[in-house]
């Protein structure tokens, strides 16, 4: 007989793991160029969690005691019937955080749909205001869609929404300046994320491109005074936020180069097939999708394969965009 299952989730660092990003698809209606090959091979349909075990999944996190869940992918409103999930999920008593990330292009039709399904943050990823170099950057984007996805999203009176843009040198940093005014015009956060070595991608060498969040913050200091808003503890997350005097505005840095906030790491990921990664950097993982489709499946089984999981997460990863990724899972299967 095994022991009583924990009510919280620490790993052997002493870091308490409440938060869980689902990929729910690798598929994508955008072919970003830092995230995506051109041509991409998918998961095979049976092999990508059905919405059933994605909940089993999602249940069996808030059982342990995690609070916060937030759905990715590849791009989770493209997934059929994903709202399905959304509401299962959001019905999930001990969670106390429903989240999503999104390209923006399904956000007009469903975004108070998301809303009344109980999702409280939505993050929108824009790197480009200028439409032609938008559509270059995603491949198949369109702009207009995605920022009346984004005003959709306002509307609805989420918690909080959040942009989030990938810089690459040459390509958008011009453009740092005029996303700020952006989520200013509309009293949103923004984000600027360093390009990270996930997937064999065709379209650029990360060597050449990575902006780091240092110029960055001085190109955008240079137009508004960022004043910084103390240690990222505070978030919970990896993003450095900076407020600026005259607005509500915050302006983050997600820099897994420049500054490394593993020690405070306090999230995991399932991949869209069913792997439990227990970090971004790092090829540790568990297969949950064995134990779900397993003849003896049991919500316990699961419970007890996610919390001797604890016992591999990494104390850290070690990105170096000067080499070829170390790490070939791309961002979309991994749930970025
Ligand atoms: N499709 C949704 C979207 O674009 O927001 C959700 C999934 S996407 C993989 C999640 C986030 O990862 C996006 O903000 C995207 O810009 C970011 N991302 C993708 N590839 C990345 C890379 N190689 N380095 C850093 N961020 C990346
Ligand atoms: Fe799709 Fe998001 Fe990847 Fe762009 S970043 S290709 S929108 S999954």
């Amino acid at each position: 007989m095994k022991a009583v299952l924990p009510s919280s989730l620490v790993d052997q660092f002493g870091r308490r793991v409440n938060y869980v990003r689902l990929s729910v698809t690798d598929r994508c209606d955008f072919r970003c160029v830092y995230c995506m090959a051109e041509d991409m091979e998918f998961v095979p349909k049976r092999e990508v969690l059905s919405l059933e075990e994605l909940y089993q999944v999602g249940r069996a996190f808030s059982e342990l005691g995690v609070e916060k869940i937030r759905l990715t992918g590849g791009e989770p409103l493209v997934r059929n019937n994903v709202m399905s999930l959304v509401e299962r999920l959001g019905t999930l008593p001990g969670l106390q955080q429903l989240a999503l990330t999104t390209n923006g292009s399904q956000l007009q039709r469903l975004a108070p749909a998301l809303k009344a399904a109980g999702v409280q943050r939505v993050n929108v990823s824009l790197d480009s205001l200028n439409p032609r170099k938008f559509r270059q950057l995603t491949r198949y984007g369109n702009l207009d869609q995605v920022i009346a996805g984004i005003d959709a999203a306002v509307e609805a009176g989420f918690a909080g929404v959040k942009l989030n843009a990938v810089v690459l040198k040459g390509r958008n940093e011009d453009e740092a300046v005029a996303l700020v005014d952006f989520a200013r015009q509309r009293g949103i956060d923004v984000a600027f994320i360093e390009e990270m070595p996930l997937g064999l991608i065709d379209d650029h060498d990360r060597a050449l491109t990575l902006c780091t969040s240092e110029e960055l913050r001085a190109l955008i200091g240079s137009r508004y005074p960022l004043q910084a808003e103390g240690d990222p503890a505070g978030n919970g997350g990896p993003a450095r936020y900076y407020r600026m005097p005259d607005s509500p505005t915050r302006v983050g840095f997600i820099s897994p180069h420049s500054a490394n906030f593993c020690h405070l790491c306090n999230r995991v990921r399932v991949t869209v097939e069913g792997r439990l990664l227990l970090c971004l950097g790092n090829e540790h993982s568990v297969d949950l999708r064995a134990i779900l489709r397993a003849p003896d499946y049991h919500p316990e089984k699961l419970k007890w394969a996610i919390v001797e999981a604890m016992a591999i997460k990494p104390e850290r990863h070690h990105f170096d965009n000067s080499q070829e990724p170390q790490i070939l899972r791309f961002m979309n299967a991994t749930g970025g």
